[in-house]
């Protein structure tokens, strides 16, 4: 007997991928998945009417490497492939990436060409950014945040314009003090191990590809041969963990929700009592948490509190986001991804996603505003209401956009604690934590975006990743 403790789409993917595996039929064992609310899929949430599509969190997936292509296998899996819709790299979504500087919205290059060319906000062309990173001296480092990084080899524009706000729009978190290894590792071991970004990747150039290769789908060759950039769900992302849900409930798996736990009791290396909050027990072999670090770290304080102690460590962000729609059918913007405001810019808003160029079927202007992140409490305080939240985004896009209609429509929501920040130190942490669990012989495995990755892919491969490696 296992139970599932999360149904977001780490949970499920665990679900998915235990049932894939002949982990569950063959072995007869029994599975549940617990969800604490009456909804499976976590912050995935989408509302879909006539004319737009409002994706309260996730919007865009990304097809490329070995596990962008696994994602897509398992959406081929399930029966989704008519559903998706891609973004090839030629599209203006793909192409028009924006960021907000000093009043005024700059295109970022885009190809190879717009290195050698001089665009604003930047004072030079980018490809003096490598001429800095020959310079450098060495330094040994056993981490360091990706700024300092990206600003000790590239220079501060590159960490201010193109880095931070990239992080901004990735995880809603400050560039000072996230991992470099969180999106840089490979370039942080070329520093390391070759004294700088350039030397690294020529040495890389001789070196046979070791990259670990997954069969593809038909969905995953397509992407590759037709060069999607990213893709999303038609009708919204929210079909997604539908799909992995009714696939769950299929193969007989006992999906409880508002089954909130709060207490889990380690009783032995096979055994572990998980109780909810209306006092009911249920009795398992092993766990796999799915649910935020600083949630499982309350279920497991009164046994483990060094645990504890270290899954509290790994901080969260609160995000605003607010999507609006415009009826209109004048343009009201030039056909983007969107733009990004640099913490610099000191700006109440983190971004904005201009929906109605990246997601299929919607009528008029669809946008989405994203508010605060690191930054929330700081800008917004605790007590900051929704419709103080809507007032700014409609404030700010009028004035970045120039929009004066008034949106026919709109959803706000203060998305509490929901991104992980994989801070300087992260990746030793986790391991620590897992070294833990090992040493203790704790029926547990943990999943989801508090350890892996904070993206859907990352949170996907993490489940196959833990299910595999682990036995029931
Ligand atoms: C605003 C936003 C935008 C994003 N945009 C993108 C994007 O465009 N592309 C991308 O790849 N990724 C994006 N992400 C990241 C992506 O959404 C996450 O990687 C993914 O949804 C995380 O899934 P999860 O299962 O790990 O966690 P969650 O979605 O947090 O699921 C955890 C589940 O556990 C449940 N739970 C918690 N405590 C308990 C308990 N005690 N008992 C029982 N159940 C409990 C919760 O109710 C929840 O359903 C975005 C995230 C956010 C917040």
């Amino acid at each position: 007997m296992a139970a599932i403790l999360g149904g977001g789409l780490g949970g499920l993917s665990t679900g998915y991928y235990l049932l894939k595996n002949n982990l569950i039929n063959n072995n007869n064992l029994k599975l549940y998945l617990l969800e604490g609310t009456k909804y499976c899929g976590g912050w995935i949430k989408s509302i879909k009417t006539k004319d737009y599509t409002f994706e309260q969190g996730p919007r865009t997936i990304r097809p490329k490497g070995i596990i962008g292509v696994n994602t897509l296998n398992m959406i081929q899996d399930l029966g989704l492939s008519e559903h998706v819709a891609s973004i090839k790299h030629d599209h203006p979504a793909a192409k028009n990436r924006m960021i907000y500087v000093n009043n005024h919205l700059h295109l970022l290059p885009s190809s190879f060409k717009g290195v050698f060319q001089r665009i604003t906000p930047f004072s030079k062309p980018l490809i003096f950014a490598l001429l800095n990173d020959i310079k450098q001296p060495y330094k040994h480092l056993e981490d360091d945040s990706i700024y300092n990084f990206v600003e000790r080899r590239f220079g501060k524009e590159i960490a201010d314009y193109a880095v931070s706000p990239m992080i901004c729009g990735i995880c809603a978190g400050d560039a000072k003090e996230i991992s470099v290894k969180f999106l840089m590792k490979t370039l942080f071991e070329w520093e390391q191990v070759h004294g700088g970004v350039v030397r690294g990747m020529i040495k890389s150039i001789f070196k046979p590809n070791t990259d670990k290769i997954l069969e593809l789908s038909d969905l995953a060759r397509r992407a590759q041969e037709e060069k999607w950039n990213v893709y999303t769900i038609r009708g919204g992302l929210e079909l997604f963990p539908t799909a992995l849900h009714n696939y769950l409930k299929d193969n007989d798996v006992n999906i409880k929700l508002n089954t909130k736990i709060e207490e889990i009791q380690f009783v032995d290396s096979g055994t572990v009592v998980l109780k909810n909050t209306a006092g009911e027990k249920i009795e398992v072999n092993h766990i796999y948490s799915s649910i935020p670090a600083y949630s499982l770290a309350n279920l497991v304080c009164k046994q483990h509190p060094e645990l504890a102690q270290d899954l509290r460590d790994i901080p969260f962000v609160t995000v605003g986001i607010v999507n609006l729609h415009f009826a209109t059918e004048k343009t009201l913007i030039t056909p983007a991804f969107g733009f990004l405001v640099p913490p610099i810019e000191n700006s109440p808003i983190l971004g904005v996603v201009f929906d109605s160029c990246c997601i299929p079927d919607q009528n008029g202007t669809v946008l989405t505003v994203m508010l605060g992140g690191r930054w929330f409490k700081e800008k917004f305080g605790d007590a900051v209401t929704t419709s103080t939240l809507y007032d700014i985004a409609v404030k700010e896009i009028s004035s970045i956009l120039n929009i004066t209609e008034k949106p026919s429509a709109h959803n706000v929501n203060i998305l509490h604690r929901c991104i992980p920040q994989y801070v300087i130190g992260h990746y030793e942490r986790v391991e620590k934590i897992r070294q833990y669990i090992k040493d203790k012989n704790l029926p547990i495995s943990l999943v989801g975006s508090s350890y892996d990755g904070v993206g859907i892919n990352d949170v996907i491969y993490s489940a196959k990743t833990q299910v595999l490696k682990d036995c029931i």
